[in-house]
């Protein structure tokens, strides 16, 4: 991710570090190379563990997309409202881990067997941090708190979970890194939010929202119509004053460009001048694509190029389980590069490395292959049709395989 890529190249790593990367000859005649075992993975790209930006782990324990492709939005919600109390619900048979805490562990694993390294996860209340520290190669966890709701009497106690949680330091996690979420315009109400917000601000710490998801939303905030009306009215939070237009997608928008990082989630029907303005804030915001959650939705072409044309900082994430069939990064790559094909795959690695790294406010070496980092590789290798073509073109092509190393 420094330069170009490095033809005939080698990573030397000694324990879990990487000493080494570059030209294999150079490597082998500057270290003491008889010392090292040589793992020769043939015709390949060594590429970065992958930076998935946005997941919610807790519904990793579902084992397909939940409703059908093109789910109206409003029903799907419905659908994650019931399984998510269904399980802080239930106990497991055997011990008294709740089901959210092994579907978290589940959705760990399937998350390094993948290749990736680091996530930008959603986690709600009961919020345990010891939850993401399983083993001794922990994933790379931006931790985002998750609130929402309309109901002033449970604001002081919100107010004091999330502070509590972003100022606390200690977790059995070596790179466990703390910010909140608003969790979307619809579900949060303007009170909240600036209270997410204001703490998340005082305590310095990335903030990452749904927005602008689905038409919808935007009806809902422009007019106070639509969808879902009936479904706040359904959960007994439905106000009309609510919606008045006070509360605007822009408006949002300018708060949250103060804060420390503001990862937009989805993003998929923002305007021109919404883009506009998130591209006037290079440094601290950025938008994540989860393109087949994306796909299920059968929303409209996600508007990747103007993103692009505005050099908006763009990551790529999975979401959950509950709108993809698994948390595989890779395969999110490959749908981008299957969708949009004029786009450079190097544009694509970035997206689905270093990008990612940026919009979660993580050290910028995570997400690259660098001397001193924790090594955490993976080999890209083609189908045998595509020796022929340019060095990298074949990155993400659907029959490339991606084979996590370490
Ligand atoms: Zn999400």
């Amino acid at each position: 991710m420094h330069g170009k890529p490095c033809e005939n190249g080698a990573v030397a790593v000694v324990g879990k570090e990487v000493v080494a990367v570059g030209d294999f000859k150079k490597i082998k005649r500057d270290l003491s190379i008889s010392n090292f075992d040589i793992v020769d993975l043939g015709d390949g790209i060594i590429v970065p563990g992958w930076v998935n930006a946005h997941t919610h782990l807790e519904f990793s324990d579902i084992e397909k997309p939940l409703g059908f492709p093109g789910i109206k939005f409003t029903d799907w919600i419905r659908k994650i409202v019931n399984q998510r109390l269904e399980s802080n619900r239930l106990k497991s048979e055997t011990n008294s881990i709740s089901r959210k805490s092994l579907a978290i562990k589940r959705g760990l694993l399937e998350t390094r067997q993948s290749g990736t390294q680091a996530i930008g996860e959603i986690a709600t209340a009961p919020l345990i941090s010891n939850d993401y520290a399983q083993d001794d190669c922990p994933i790379i966890t931006r931790c985002f708190f998750e609130q929402l709701g309309r109901d002033p009497l449970n604001y002081p106690n919100q107010a004091s979970e999330l502070t509590s949680f972003l100022t606390q330091n200690q977790s059995n996690h070596p790179a466990f890194y703390r910010g909140a979420s608003p969790h979307a315009p619809y579900s949060v109400s303007e009170l909240l939010f600036n209270q997410i917000q204001t703490i998340s601000l005082s305590a310095v710490t990335p903030v990452a929202m749904h927005i602008a998801e689905t038409l919808e939303e935007r009806e809902l905030l422009e007019q106070g119509s639509g969808d879902f009306v009936e479904l706040l009215k359904d959960f007994g939070i439905w106000n009309p004053l609510d919606f008045n237009g006070g509360f605007s997608i822009a408006g949002i928008l300018q708060q949250l460009s103060t804060a420390a990082h503001a990862l937009i989630v989805h993003g998929n029907y923002l305007s021109d001048l919404e883009l506009d303005f998130i591209a006037a804030h290079p440094q601290n915001m950025s938008l994540a694509f989860c393109p087949r959650t994306h796909r299920f939705f059968e929303h409209a072409p996600y508007p990747l190029q103007k993103i692009l044309d505005r050099n908006i900082n763009l990551c790529l994430g999975t979401d959950s389980r509950a709108s993809n069939p698994d948390l595989n990064l890779y395969k999110e790559a490959q749908e981008v590069a299957s969708s949009f094909p004029e786009l450079s795959p190097i544009e694509i690695l970035k997206m689905a490395t270093v990008n990612g790294s940026q919009a979660l406010g993580l050290p910028s070496s995570i997400g690259t292959i660098s001397e001193n980092r924790r090594a955490s590789l993976n080999f890209i290798k083609p189908s045998a049709s595509s020796h022929a073509i340019h060095a990298t073109d074949w990155i993400f092509d659907q029959t490339s395989q991606c084979i996590p190393v370490r």
